[in-house]
């Protein structure tokens, strides 16, 4: 499969490198290294990383406008398992195309689909095609590397980290030795106001019997805090751990786009199938949703409790 993605990289001399709308390290990272170990590689080529970016993301690295699409321009998407979540505009103007992914499989959109869900992050994916292949890479792209595969496994904590993930951090920190303080410095800096949006979430959020936790944030809330909409959904990963609660949801309202962002996360029950009935999915314990109004939330909170409740009593048998 590596291969042939490196000949078909190889043949290409126009390249885009997409990855999913709602940008995140991951997503952002895959794209931008893959794109900078291209241009390592085979400096005469035109090779872009396109989307929406995000100020907050930014030390990860800049984005690129995306120019004129022919027939031998190729298109490779990371981190996206299906074309409606693609951050470009028109997905089929790409006569030939890539995917390079980590979620469970959605649907074929692809001529080559790299799909290994078993990998804890798109980089992580990302880290193994440029070792086995000939393309190229320096300290920079190895940190970008870095940088998103923590962020996705949320620093080593899930079981999507394996003995792979491990082996490839060492080969890279061995081969590139970048500090892993510098760059966790990088990633998780933030405001205070954001700490103190944090402690709002804890002190307000509603846990159910079935120890689903969530929290519901207007806009006015946003503003008194001076936060986004994006950023519950960014702190999700620091309410795990909490005895009382085994799934935890933050619903967001975004103005801006007229709708609820929803953010899902599991220590136990499968959340992305409940997702994927609100304009949303995921990975099994990692899922975000979109829908129009607080009360479609709460149907979701609802599913979720439910789901979570055969969770407990099948575990209890
Ligand atoms: P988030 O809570 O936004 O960090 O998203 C967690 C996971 O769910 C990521 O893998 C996202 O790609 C995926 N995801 C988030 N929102 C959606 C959506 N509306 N549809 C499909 N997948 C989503």
């Amino acid at each position: 499969m590596y291969k042939r993605i490196f000949k078909a990289i190889k043949k290409y001399d126009n390249i885009v490198i997409a990855r999913h709308i709602g940008v995140d390290p991951d997503a952002l990272a895959s794209q931008i290294a893959l794109r900078d170990s291209i241009r390592l590689t085979f400096p005469e080529k035109k090779v872009v990383a396109v989307g929406n970016g995000s100020s907050k993301f930014s030390h990860i690295g800049a984005l690129d406008k995306l120019g004129n699409i022919d027939d031998n321009t190729l298109l490779i998407v990371t981190d996206t398992p299906d074309k409606k979540r693609v951050d470009i505009p028109n997905v089929d103007l790409f006569k030939h195309k890539i995917k390079i992914d980590h979620h469970p499989f959605v649907e074929e959109f692809c001529d080559i689909e790299c799909i290994e869900d078993t990998a804890c992050s798109a980089c992580e994916i990302i880290m193994n095609l440029i070792k086995e292949t000939k393309l190229l890479c320096n300290k920079e792209i190895a940190e970008t590397l870095y940088i998103g595969l923590v962020a996705d496994s949320n620093r080593f904590l899930f079981d999507s980290c394996s003995p792979r993930t491990f082996s490839l951090v060492s080969y890279y920190l061995e081969n590139y030795k970048f500090s892993i303080n510098e760059l966790n410095q990088k990633v998780y800096n933030r405001p205070l106001k954001e700490v103190r949006l944090e402690g709002y979430i804890g002190e307000n959020m509603i846990v159910t019997d079935n120890k689903v936790g969530y929290i519901k944030i207007t806009n006015k809330l946003l503003e008194k805090f001076g936060a986004d909409s994006a950023s519950p959904g960014n702190m999700i990963n620091n309410f795990n751990f909490i005895e009382e609660i085994l799934v935890w949801v933050t619903i967001t309202e975004d103005i801006k786009n007229d709708i609820i962002r929803i953010s899902i996360r599991s220590r136990g029950p499968i959340i992305n199938a409940v997702a994927e009935n609100y304009n949303g999915g995921g990975h099994m314990y990692a899922s975000g949703a979109k829908v129009k109004t607080f009360d479609d939330a709460m149907k979701l909170i609802n599913d979720l409790d439910e789901v979570t409740k055969k969770y407990l009593e099948e575990k209890e048998r």
